[in-house]
């Protein structure tokens, strides 16, 4: 018997046979059935044993999803539909189609403004990821509490009037048609997000940065049209960019205390599957983590699959100030969010997850793995 991998639903005598499902079939079974293009026999699907991975995400998701076991079965085998689409996807690299190159064209023609791109001084924050950053706008609908971009443009520059004002995205003249190569990834952006508002702009500017041999890495907590957007038209770019999205925690309630303007968390579920299904880089920012630590666990083994690169944990700076919000909700949160980042509860999450394969940890808490590590000397 040899084992095979439905690459789309057919019938097999008396039952469906679902696309991702893997079966063992006799050559001879298996023969007609491959010759109509309906299986892959796993040996040549070019992943290093997609039978195994179908076993092991169900079996994750019963043991720390919570999921039933038929619940897992279909789950894990949607999982396996998505390392398909994306093994097709590697196959082949598609080229920007003409209308995005005369688009980047034009948009260059009638550029103004300075170049964007910076140096990062410090080697915390966004310096853990990249030499140089990125902006292109002023403001975000987004509307993070914690945001630090709104600090420092409202309250510390007063480049903006309000936290209302910062609501209103204003695109900021830039040129990036003669972008250099820089020696270190860029992150772009840092102090905005990528919303439909600045996407025209941001993938001419993308298009620049990447065209001239620079690696991006793509911070967002991203919207379905612009993942879309940019997927469609990047995927020869695809070593030189990792997508880096945003997921501090599975419950949208709080997403929504928290980011109230910003996409949901299956909006941004979906953003993270279809980048991967496309054949390009995948990372999760779970900074700042709004959830305890069995939280923290149960988003690295819901985006895990997904992701090609690592799962970052970090804090939220001055969570405390929000203790005494009028909003009793936030309040709440704020109070749950300090006792969630004691230094014991961070360690105890260290202890748990530091083995685990794609955790990497912000500054924030590598701090507290230091001072532990110290006091106990
Ligand atoms: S997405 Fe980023 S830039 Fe936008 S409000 Fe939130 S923290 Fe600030």
């Amino acid at each position: 018997m040899l084992e095979y991998i439905a690459r789309a639903s057919f019938r097999l005598k008396d039952r469906i046979i679902n696309k991702g499902e893997a079966l063992r079939l006799s050559a001879s079974n298996a023969a007609q059935i491959f010759e109509r293009g309906y299986l892959l026999e796993k040996s040549i699907i070019g992943l290093a044993d997609v039978i195994a991975a179908y076993e092991t995400r169900a079996r994750v998701l019963v043991e720390k999803l919570q999921s039933t076991s038929d619940q897992a079965s279909k789950k894990a085998m949607h999982y396996v539909g998505s390392l398909l689409i994306r093994y097709e996807s590697m196959k082949g690299i598609g080229q920007p189609s003409s209308a995005f190159l005369q688009e980047v064209q034009e948009f260059n023609r009638t550029a103004s403004g300075k170049n964007p791109v910076s140096k990062i001084i410090s080697d915390t924050g966004a310096g853990e990821w990249a030499g140089y950053n990125c902006n292109i706008g002023e403001g975000c609908s987004h509307g993070c509490l914690y945001c630090y971009a709104s600090e420092i443009a409202v309250t510390r520059f007063k480049r903006v009037a309000s936290k209302e004002a910062w609501l209103d995205e204003m695109l900021i003249d830039a040129k990036t048609g003669k972008c250099k190569k820089y020696p270190v990834p860029i992150m772009f952006p840092t102090t905005h997000d990528i919303t439909p508002v600045y996407l025209p702009a941001y993938r001419c500017h993308l298009f620049n940065i990447l065209n001239a041999g620079n690696t991006v890495i793509i911070v967002s907590k991203p919207h379905r049209e612009c993942i879309e957007a940019i997927c469609a038209e990047f995927s020869s770019f695809r070593d030189s960019m990792i997508f880096r999205f945003s997921i501090g925690s599975l419950d949208n309630e709080t997403l929504n205390l928290w980011e109230p303007g910003a996409p949901s968390v299956s909006e941004r579920m979906w953003c993270l599957k279809h980048a991967f299904e496309q054949g390009y880089r995948t990372s999760i920012s779970a900074e700042p983590m709004l959830t305890d630590r069995n939280g923290a666990e149960r988003l690295y083994y819901a985006v895990e699959p997904f992701v090609t690169e690592d799962i970052w944990f970090g804090k939220m700076n001055n969570v405390g100030g929000f203790r005494k919000s009028e909003n009793t909700d936030l309040a709440r949160s704020a109070t749950e969010l300090v006792a969630a980042y004691q230094d014991a509860e961070i360690m105890a999450l260290v202890e748990h997850m530091e083995a685990l394969p794609k955790v990497s940890w912000k500054d924030s808490i590598k701090e507290v793995i230091k001072r532990s590590k110290g006091s106990q000397q």
